[in-house]
């Protein structure tokens, strides 16, 4: 088999995406996949959908343009860019919007071929990404009716990507309360309320915790098995989802001190040096181009990363005996790292799946 590769398990993508949907079901909530972590990858997208999501929602219309194939709702993640209105009235069910220029644009592009556009509106509860402040929220609410294209169909907020702050019973009550002040106000339904990404899905696993939100967009912890923020195993989910091989071109015993004058590497940024005397080091095929580094979680224990350029990743190998070129060794991945495997046109995709 060509390298490097990722070797994707879509049998357990289904399964944690199968453990996630029941999860969220028991507790009134519906979970649509979010596929951006893999590039909109199409099979990745089907296991999702065998495991029960009730759509696929991603940040990026070329990626939404690829899923369109599949003919399921979808939904655009990131609040559009203007010049992408058309597009997203055509492709998307519903968008999550923030911008009140934008969701005017939309009316437009939607007045335009007769249609009617689902939006959700981002309400930023604290983690300062995305989102109208709640000070904001009626008098927005109050244009937005007037478009006749447009229908306001929920609120939504997203946490824990900026700056951490996490769902709890306190920022969910505070949304609520916004939707009932609206629902009240305007005399609107407003039957969506979008709670959140991944990181809520540990509040789930307690038993006294009921829900107030009923939709959930979750990515992580379906593709990779980890909870979030944490990055560790949530317990209904598999870790065994993708693995990165990457193959051994060099192997030598080699001082681990530079000789040469001290500069900047190839990235602008000047390496400390942890003189270990002299290693066994290898060199594989693969590099920054296409992984995030610090992302990379070795299954041999053994093998130590030592960093990387564009096209090598150097890793200590002397705690292995019988290691040679050609050899391949294979790791985990975080979120960012599988992100920018996905997107590399180096790397092959392998898919697996059990009959
Ligand atoms: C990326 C994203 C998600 C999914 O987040 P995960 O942590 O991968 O579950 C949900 N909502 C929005 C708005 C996003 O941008």
């Amino acid at each position: 088999m060509k390298n490097p590769r990722v070797e994707i398990d879509l049998t357990k993508i289904e399964n944690n995406a199968d453990k996630i949907v029941m999860l969220a079901e028991q507790k009134g909530l519906k979970v649509w996949g979010v596929s951006k972590g893999t590039n909109a990858d199409l099979e990745v997208a089907k296991a999702m959908l065998a495991g029960g999501v009730v759509g696929l929602a991603d940040s990026r219309i070329y990626n939404l343009k690829k899923l369109s194939d599949l003919g399921v709702p979808l939904m655009l993640l990131r609040t559009p860019m203007i010049t992408e209105v058309e597009e997203v009235v055509s492709l998307t069910e519903i968008s999550l919007n923030s911008e009140l220029e934008v969701i005017k644009k939309l009316n437009q592009a939607a007045q335009r071929v007769d249609k009617i556009h689902k939006i959700i509106l981002m309400i930023d509860l604290g983690d300062r990404r995305e989102g109208v402040l709640s000070k904001d929220v009626i008098p927005m609410v109050k244009q937005i009716k007037r478009l006749n294209s447009i229908k306001l169909v929920g609120l939504g907020t997203n946490l824990a990507c900026f700056r951490g702050v996490l769902p709890n019973q306190d920022n969910m009550t505070k949304l609520i309360t916004l939707v009932h002040n609206i629902r009240e106000t305007f005399n609107l339904k407003l039957e969506i309320i979008s709670g959140g990404n991944s990181s809520s899905l540990p509040l789930l696993l307690k038993n006294e915790y009921t829900p107030l939100t009923n939709q959930l967009r979750i990515g992580e912890t379906i593709l990779l098995g980890r909870e979030v923020p944490s990055g560790k195993k949530f317990s209904l989910t598999s870790l065994d989802t993708f693995k990165l091989v990457a193959e051994l071109i060099e192997v030598k015993e080699k001082p681990t001190a530079r000789t040469g004058e001290e500069g900047k590497n190839a990235f602008g940024e000047t390496p400390t040096i942890n003189d270990k005397g002299i290693r066994k080091r290898g060199i594989l095929a693969v590099g920054r181009q296409d992984i995030i580094t610090e992302g990379l979680i070795s299954l041999d224990p053994r093998v130590k990363i030592e960093g990387a350029s564009s096209d090598h990743l150097i890793v200590d190998l002397s705690e292995i005996k019988d290691i040679q070129v050609g050899d391949q060794l294979s790791f985990r991945l975080n979120y960012g790292s599988l992100l920018q495997a996905m997107t590399s046109e180096h790397i092959r995709k392998i898919y697996q799946k059990e009959e």
